[in-house]
């Protein structure tokens, strides 16, 4: 009876309809005891919607008031929307950390400057082993994706087995290990698999993506042909495309110069885990300074238009040790990720402006693949692994919707969208919404970490549309007006259209409003402040068309 009631619930608390901030809970149990497992936990990027917030976390409130109950936090990979909250969110929820050790160097180092490295247990796993907590285990399944150790979990409970894809591609030519386990896929497929959740980030595409080993030769040929510096931009994090670069540059004879400390810490990274030997040198920035023209690769930050990144710099002419000229080169290996483009075509605009050659990626002139799998390599990792039953994840809601609709075009029937806060019962099938639970956004504001939507940048995009007016008026305690009133504005029009000052004419308005009070009124602060937000946000919408925000002080003097 008992062994009945119990289920596997999936809980996203982020990663649903969004790129970004990834965190997925698996709760195996009856309802009242739970066990529960985090799969990732990462971040997603403020924009100029979150003034003066650039990292956003999901809120974890729920599995930390369970926070007994959860065994581990499981990192699929090391890409910052699946391991960057670890620093702000691992110390609050008390469970160990699981990650491959490249993730685990990249996850140690943010611990260590969040200062948590002595309250984080960090596990190191290794690719293929299977852990075991309570009822369930797990095991990390090696795939292919655009940094190193990609990771599939098989999720193993006695109700059956759930495949929890993370991020991948199928690069049956990949130009650094792992190879993609199409075989313990399908192992897996023949025991049985109730669900899989999958990417979904190109489920609106067809085909399948170029493997790395195409952009390779593109890469290769663009810089054994270049006549003068060429510099190549890509994600810190893609280590596969820097050993291409690298060996590109060497069977070109020339050297690679790096520019940026993320890519600097991700090369370090990748030679502790012997991905990148002693072949691969990779020389300071103070090098390009003497070396020829002809026999420089420049490695470098930035392809996201990023202005503190050594691209946007050497764009501005303005690097203390880097320049380019005409007849230079600059490849943009990479993608904009979307909301980027701004910015991204501001950088390419003024590196044309200095004469540089800017190249882009393109069907005919590859320099570029995504990660993630289009609708060729979904059907592939269907036909692996045969599931019952398919929950779209990682992905816009155009994204999931697009990769439902495939989903059941290839004949998986039992199709659900998920959404952050809302629980579905994924085993036994079918699947189903059982609860809807508090999710939300964090918001990292300097060094705090702060409630979102409902925190500090409300006030801050409202600041930025319509600025502030603080009044100050002085009254004694029988309602008696003492002295004039003071005001302080930031962030409106100094005059209005009839040449009148802003601040004169609200002024006017406060102490007319004030003379209009009967004395018992003016004796209650509350009133006083009601009445006069009123008039001086009515006297300021009447001359601007816009109302300030509007605080007002009593002194009682
Ligand atoms: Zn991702
Ligand atoms: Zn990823």
């Amino acid at each position: 009876m008992t062994e009945l009631c119990k289920d596997l619930v999936l809980l996203p608390l982020g990663g649903t309809g969004e790129i970004g901030m990834n965190l997925y809970l698996y709760g195996w149990g009856r309802q009242e005891d739970r066990r529960w497992l985090m799969v990732d936990c990462g971040v997603m990027f403020g924009d100029e919607r979150t003034p003066g917030v650039e990292v956003i976390l999901p809120d974890p409130a729920f599995i930390e008031e369970r926070r007994g109950r959860l065994d581990a936090i499981l990192v699929t990979h090391a890409h910052e929307d699946h391991i960057g909250a670890i620093p702000w969110l691992a110390w609050r929820l008390e469970a160990p950390v699981y990650a491959t050790p490249f993730a685990a160097i990249l996850i140690r180092q943010k611990l260590v400057e969040a200062g948590w490295e002595d309250e984080v247990e960090l596990k190191e796993v290794t690719p293929g082993e299977k852990l075991t907590f309570g009822e369930m285990a797990v095991e990390y399944i090696p795939v292919t994706h655009s940094l190193p150790e990609p990771n599939s979990l098989a999720i193993f409970t006695p109700a059956g087995t759930v495949i929890h894809t993370g991020d991948f591609k199928i690069d049956e030519s990949p130009v650094i290990p792992p190879e993609f386990s199409f075989g313990r896929l399908r192992e897996l497929g023949d025991a049985g698999v109730e669900v899989l959740v999958c990417d979904s980030t190109n489920a609106g595409k067809e085909g399948r993506s170029p493997s790395e080993t195409e952009v390779r030769q593109t890469l290769e040929r663009l810089i054994s042909e270049a006549p003068g510096r060429v510099a190549v931009t890509t994600f810190s994090s893609h280590v596969g495309r820097i050993k291409v670069i690298s060996e590109a540059a060497r069977a070109a004879g020339r050297e690679v110069v790096v520019a940026g400390f993320a890519m600097r810490r991700v090369i370090e990274a990748a030679r502790e885990v012997g991905l990148l030997n002693s072949g691969h040198s990779f020389l300071d920035e103070e090098a390009f300074g003497y070396l020829p023209r002809e026999k420089v690769v420049l490695l470098c930050t930035g392809s996201q238009g990023e202005a503190r990144a050594a691209l946007s710099r050497i764009a501005d002419d303005v690097h203390p040790r880097i320049a380019l000229e005409r007849g230079d080169m600059v490849i943009f290996s990479s993608f904009t990720i979307p909301g980027n483009e701004k910015a991204v075509g501001s950088v390419m605009n003024r590196l044309a402006a200095l004469g540089v050659d800017v190249i882009v990626n393109s069907p005919e002139l590859l320099v570029h693949t995504s990660g993630h799998p289009r609708r060729e390599e979904l059907g592939t990792y269907y036909d692996l692994v045969r599931p019952k039953r398919l929950v779209p994840m990682h992905g816009e809601m155009i994204h999931m919707l697009k990769h439902a609709e495939f989903a059941r075009s290839r004949g998986i029937e039992d199709v659900l969208l998920p959404q952050d806060g809302r629980m579905m019962r994924i085993v036994p099938g079918p699947l189903e919404v059982v609860e809807e639970v508090r999710s939300g956004q964090l918001h990292v504001d300097g060094r705090l970490v702060v409630p979102g939507d409902k925190g500090p940048v409300r006030a801050r995009r409202k600041l930025s549309f319509v600025g502030i007016v603080v009044i100050s008026v002085a009254l004694d305690s029988k309602g008696n007006v003492r002295g004039p009133a003071q005001i302080i504005t930031e962030g409106l029009p100094e005059k209005t259209l009839e040449d009148e000052y802003f601040e004169d004419l609200l002024l006017d308005a406060a102490d007319d409003a004030l003379d209009q009070m009967s004395r018992a009124r003016r004796r209650i602060d509350e009133a006083v402040i009601e009445t006069l937000r009123l008039a001086v946000r009515r006297a300021a919408a009447a001359e601007w068309g816009k109302k300030p925000i509007v605080h007002v002080i009593v002194q009682r003097v």
